[in-house]
């Protein structure tokens, strides 16, 4: 695929969605309501390391549930994929990213890294007794896959704190089924700040290019997650990455994508490149409207869907 269709792909879809009035901000966490709902950004980020952006791809915005799916790297590193398969789970819950029915359905096994519960519980098998220890843990992983530090945006994070009850109750509800491995409120807290993490849709890409290279950041050259494990992140996010909208993504574009309540969507394309688009207005499932159809438009453009 040659980098100015790539770029031409990017920009058709950006001019026709940019003016899609579908969709809502999530309003559950408050600070993310405040997001001006027109900002709209989509990058790409190929296995050689070229960037292309088209958009609002500097804003920063909360990365949210994409986090996810690197945290989940971190625990799979560290304890290998199939401690994770068997403490938390693999496989599509069918049921909203937060809940409590899939747990209670299945004896309090999270089913999958990428809901709330199963990622709550990813962090809680990340070792370190004191919260300090896991997030500085968290964080290095962070900071290797965006190839710079990211920082936590305050007014996120305490809204947040502020109303993640239901977050919290998933917490003790795991914890009484045996599915927690560290204590239940440390756990949300550093779930809650992993959530808060300030990213643009360029790092986003960038992120996510790292798993479509097998592991290796493809701007700094450095392995950032095991190349065993990159397959089984990738099968999560084809399971449960847009949570009930999965099978609609997947039907339409034959990749592996996740997204985050505060707009974003990144989208793999194993051994060639990813995508990442940001748009703060959600669908019903909690995926950005303006994120799907732009990223949609370009795999068809381009071909991209290797189920095709
Ligand atoms: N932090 C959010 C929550 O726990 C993440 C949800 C999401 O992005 N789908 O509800």
């Amino acid at each position: 695929m040659n980098i100015h269709e790539l770029h031409d792909a990017m920009q058709a879809a950006h001019d026709k969605h940019r003016a899609c009035t579908s969709g809502k901000n999530a309003s559950y966490i408050p600070a993310l309501a405040q997001v001006d709902s027109e900002l709209f950004g989509i990058a790409a980020v190929t296995v050689d390391g070229e960037v292309l952006t088209v958009g609002d791809t500097d804003y920063t915005f909360a990365i949210e549930s994409i986090s996810k799916a690197f945290s989940l790297s971190l625990a799979m590193d560290l304890l290998g994929a199939s401690t994770l398969r068997r403490k938390v789970g693999a496989e599509a819950t069918g049921e909203a990213f937060n809940s409590v029915i899939a747990l209670e359905l299945h004896s309090g096994k999270p089913l999958n890294p990428l809901v709330n519960a199963g990622a709550i519980a990813t962090v809680s098998l990340i070792p370190g007794q004191h919260s300090a220890s896991v997030w500085e843990n968290i964080m290095a992983r962070f900071t290797e896959f965006a190839g710079h530090e990211l920082r936590v945006m305050k007014d996120v994070y305490d809204s947040e704190t502020a109303s993640n009850q239901h977050n919290k109750g998933i917490a003790w509800l795991l914890d009484s089924y045996g599915y927690l491995y560290n204590d239940p409120m440390l756990s949300v807290d550093i779930y809650t700040r992993m959530c808060s993490l300030g990213v643009t849709t360029r790092d986003l890409a960038v992120m996510g290019a790292c798993y479509a290279t097998h592991g290796v950041n493809p701007l700094t050259k450095k392995r950032v997650v095991r190349a065993e494990n990159v397959h089984e992140i990738l099968s999560d996010m084809m399971m449960e990455g847009l949570y009930t909208g999965s099978g609609d993504w997947l039907y339409a574009n034959g990749l592996p994508a996740k997204s985050g309540v505060g707009g974003g969507i990144i989208c793999v394309v194993p051994h060639q490149l990813a995508m990442a688009a940001f748009s703060p207005p959600l669908d019903s499932a909690g995926n950005s409207v303006r994120a799907q159809l732009a990223l949609t438009d370009i795999i068809r453009e381009l071909g991209l869907n290797p189920l095709m």
